[in-house]
């Protein structure tokens, strides 16, 4: 079945207006049933019915490059044959095991444990979440607060955790809390280093990193107004505030004032983990350790769900049941995991990642020629075209709809972020070759310099 799938696959096809009659039966099914909340459809009208690799093809027989791969989830790509072979394997053994020690857990643990930074390894504890990035957010959260005893939480602006409570009152998308009052008291935001739209008005050549110095100022400012906080959460590169990733200087110093005062450092990895970045977490491009680490979409590999906290044992102060959950066991995801990160290192996926990301670099970076491309940013292969009228300044939402759809129409699956939704994202699988690299980067390119509005 798999490798029918895989030898009928190997570049993009629309046959028809999409959607396409049979996705369009199904959209339409879908709006009468499901819940107004539902998104990807409505801006990427199709109806999958199977995948493999880096594509993905509708009930229409039409064939798509993924290049949204599941959010992010999908790092070794749809079905991956050896992902697939290790879950049918552990189908048969056992599927659900709360959070009992089983071998194929152990298994887990020791993969993901191998992964970390050497220095970390023998003193990380793992806990296993409910599986969404949010609850794992919401763990790491608890576990900050139980830890030091305090309740202010520091966030930044433009970034994303996930939509249960906390998780959307940690994020920045204003909308979806404007329309469910009463938030969680002790947020706080502050600017990000996004230096394109500098939430201060500087200028990269004439600041330094003036944000980390407001935030240094804030937090022990006597009279700043912030209690001192459990924890800060960062994104070390925002993924759906539109790929941006933080600068260098920004995230250690953002360390130091956090070790020196004793606040607890979360990096949010739940879309730059498992090697999104070109290394494992992007952290470790940073110079810098943090205290608790989130991770969820790509530890599997191939989408089972999960979610963890790592954190020094240090921190390891909750109580028996302290945040539990009834799915914290899926031993599917444990198999799939495990052997993901056996392929990760004997394939050099990671080096992959990086290599990809030059190409995608080299290829869309002379878009900033454009007037409405405002800037090509990325990190491995989360990469983001950002794009704004050239007349204004505004993030044009409009265009990178459109460039989406376009995209669509020929064949490549793209995602959007950022502000008003104006940076055209893609989430390439980390095995990617460079021949759809190129088809892909062909579509876009031909997308945005085709369709200015
Ligand atoms: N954190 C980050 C950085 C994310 O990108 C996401 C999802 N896009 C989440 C948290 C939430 O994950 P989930 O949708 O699995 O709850």
């Amino acid at each position: 079945m798999t490798s029918l799938v895989q030898h009928t696959m190997t570049e993009p096809r629309v046959d028809c207006d999409l959607p396409g009659p049979r996705s369009a039966e199904l959209l339409a099914r879908q709006e009468r049933r499901e819940s107004n909340a539902r998104t990807y459809p409505r801006h990427l009208p199709i109806a999958p019915a199977e995948a493999f690799g880096s594509f993905i093809r509708d009930v229409d027989g039409n064939v798509f490059i993924d290049f949204l791969a599941g959010a992010g989830v999908l790092s070794l790509g749809h079905n991956h044959p050896e992902l697939v072979r290790s879950v049918i394997a552990q189908l048969g053994l056992l599927t659900h095991g709360l959070d009992f020690p089983t071998p194929v857990k152990d298994d887990f643990i020791d993969a993901q444990l191998s992964m970390l930074p050497a220095e970390m390894r023998d003193r990380t504890k793992v806990h296993f979440c409910g599986p969404t990035g949010a609850n794992a957010v919401e763990a790491a959260v608890k576990l900050c607060k139980i830890a030091t005893g305090r309740g202010d939480i520091v966030t930044f602006q433009g970034g994303f955790h996930g939509s249960t409570h906390a998780a959307m009152a940690l994020s920045g998308l204003v909308a979806p809390k404007t329309a469910v009052p009463n938030g969680v008291p002790g947020t706080h935001f502050f600017p990000f280093s996004y230096c394109t739209r500098c939430p201060l008005d500087l200028s990269p050549t004439t600041c330094s990193t003036n944000c980390a110095t407001y935030l240094e100022r804030s937090l022990t400012d006597g009279n700043g107004g912030i209690p001192l906080p459990a924890a800060v959460i960062l994104e070390p590169v925002q993924g759906e505030g539109g790929v941006v990733p933080a600068t260098a200087d920004f995230v250690r110093r953002l360390r130091a004032i956090t070790r020196e005062l004793g606040i607890l450092l979360i990096v949010d990895e739940v879309q730059t983990g498992c090697g999104r970045t070109g290394t494992w977490f992007a952290f470790e491009q940073y110079g810098i350790e943090p205290d608790v680490i989130v991770a969820s979409k790509a530890l599997s590999g191939i989408g089972t769900p999960i979610a963890v906290i790592l954190y020094d044992e240090k921190l390891d102060t909750w109580a028996s049941g302290a945040h539990i959950g009834t799915f914290r066991g899926n031993q599917l995801a444990f198999a799939a995991g495990a052997e993901a990160v056996r392929i990760v290192r004997r394939d050099d996926v990671l080096g992959n990642v990086r290599r990809r990301g030059a190409q995608i670099s080299a290829r869309l970076t002379p878009l900033m020629a454009d007037p409405w491309v405002r800037e090509v940013r990325g990190r491995g292969l989360m990469w983001g075209v950002e794009l704004a009228d050239p007349d204004t300044g505004r993030p044009a939402g409009d265009f990178a709809e459109a460039v989406q759809s376009r995209a669509l129409r020929r064949g490549l699956i793209v995602e959007r972020g950022g502000r008003e939704d104006g940076v055209v994202r893609i989430l390439p699988p980390l095995n990617v070759t460079a021949d759809v690299v190129e088809t892909a980067c062909s579509i876009l390119v031909d997308a945005i310099e085709t369709g200015h509005p």
